[in-house]
């Protein structure tokens, strides 16, 4: 029997790009210890608190379905915290419930893209971007950033991709780059967004993880609010990555048509998970900032590291839970040195090559293993780099 082609176009059948991390996963159920700095996910789990919110809220009946863009309650609270840090009004009507962030991502593009539509977003990306945009009939079509531009878009070449295009996807604070985008960036980004009216979808989820300054939504510039989607999600800023709570922000017509699409795909988010969710945001922006601490850490950590050697290069970053390095002083694209690295010295890096063309030549390394390991990884690292540098 034939499937869809559609469903064969998410990945195009090629390879994934997560082969270091199937690989690292496999070494680590045979017992042989490996260094894994390929996942984007906190080292500690939910707080027992969020929990126990979430156990009482189910235990006192909230089991039944949930009705679709979720509880008024919930939307006004995570209205209240965008309105918040970005000094934008923002109210319920503004806010729809999606299952994690991904699910924002997918229903924005079915929103907003017919099928055949151009939608852009910029290369390096976070793994899901071009096979969500493809899920949905769109074309996918990547905009390449370069390394000296520490991977932000410039005027030039994002006013030669704009003409025609429907939509543009941008994430900042950045996965994979850890990179923060400029003021600069963002004002240029709307102005192309304006010039060749384009919807904007502002991947913020990110948005507790940065580590010099303030977030700055694009959402918050002139003539941007009624033309950006927001992605938000508790995952990153709450530790409830397996909850599956995310959330859209955008002006309310384009939220009561994300919410027709909910009630025939997802049907909402569990009504208990909803309650975690408001639980978890009451507890507000220093517990947020708890959760952030290990990374913040981390990166000072990773700096005092990097700065004493000259075979890898940091690229300048300044949020989310990664470190982009440079490693073609080495000669090895990023898919190599993340083999021999994972080879010779049991230590997993993600290849920039998985998010893209423009990172090639850079490899991922996420924040999340405990200090004194991570410290020990990346001098392990650096040594490699240098040992190749010199061969
Ligand atoms: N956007 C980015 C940039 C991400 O890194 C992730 C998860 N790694 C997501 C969206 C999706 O997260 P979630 O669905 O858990 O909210």
């Amino acid at each position: 029997m034939k499937l869809a082609e559609r469903i064969g176009a998410i990945t195009g059948g090629g390879s994934d790009g997560w082969e270091i991390y199937y690989r690292t996963r496999d070494l680590l159920a045979a017992g042989v210890p490996v260094l894994n700095l390929t996942i984007g996910e906190h080292d500690v789990r939910t707080d027992p608190a969020i929990l126990a919110a979430m156990d009482q809220s189910a235990r006192a009946g909230n089991t039944g379905y949930s009705f679709g863009p979720g509880k008024q309650e919930l939307r006004a609270a995570i209205a209240e915290r965008v309105a918040a840090q970005t000094g934008v009004a923002t109210t319920w009507e503004n806010v729809i419930v999606t299952p994690g962030g991904q699910g924002g991502l997918f229903a924005a593009h079915m929103a907003l893209c017919d099928p055949g539509d151009r939608a852009l977003y910029i290369d390096p990306y976070y793994a899901t971007y071009p096979g969500t945009i493809r899920a949905t009939g769109a074309v996918d079509v990547p905009v390449p950033t370069r390394s000296r531009d520490a991977f932000q878009p410039t005027a030039d070449v994002l006013a030669a991709h704009a003409p025609g295009a429907r939509s543009l996807l941008i994430n900042t604070p950045n996965n994979p780059t850890g990179v923060v985008w400029s003021r600069d960036t963002l004002e240029t980004v709307a102005q192309v967004c304006r010039d060749h009216d384009l919807w904007l979808i502002s991947d913020e989820v990110y948005d507790s993880q940065i580590w010099d300054g303030a977030h700055l939504s694009p959402r918050a510039l002139p003539g941007m609010a009624e033309r950006t989607l927001v992605i938000g999600s508790m995952s990153k800023s709450h530790a409830m990555t397996g909850s599956r709570l995310g959330w859209v922000i955008a002006p309310p017509e384009v939220i009561r048509a994300i919410a027709v699409l909910a009630t025939n795909t997802t049907y909402g988010v569990p009504a208990f998970i909803q309650d975690a969710a408001l639980f978890a945001l009451r507890q507000g922006a220093d517990f947020e900032a708890a959760v952030a601490e290990p990374f913040r850490r981390r990166r000072s950590l990773a700096r005092a590291v990097l700065d004493r050697q000259q075979a890898v290069r940091l690229i300048p970053s300044s949020g989310a839970m990664y470190l982009m390095l440079d490693i073609r002083a080495t000669g090895l694209s990023g898919a190599a040195f993340a083999e021999r690295l994972l080879e010779q010295e049991r230590i997993a890096v993600m290849p920039g090559e998985s998010f893209g063309t423009a990172a090639a030549g850079h490899v991922r390394v996420a924040m999340t293993i405990e200090d004194r390991a991570f410290v020990t990884a990346l001098e392990r690292l650096c040594a490699f780099a240098a040992q190749r540098q010199a061969a």
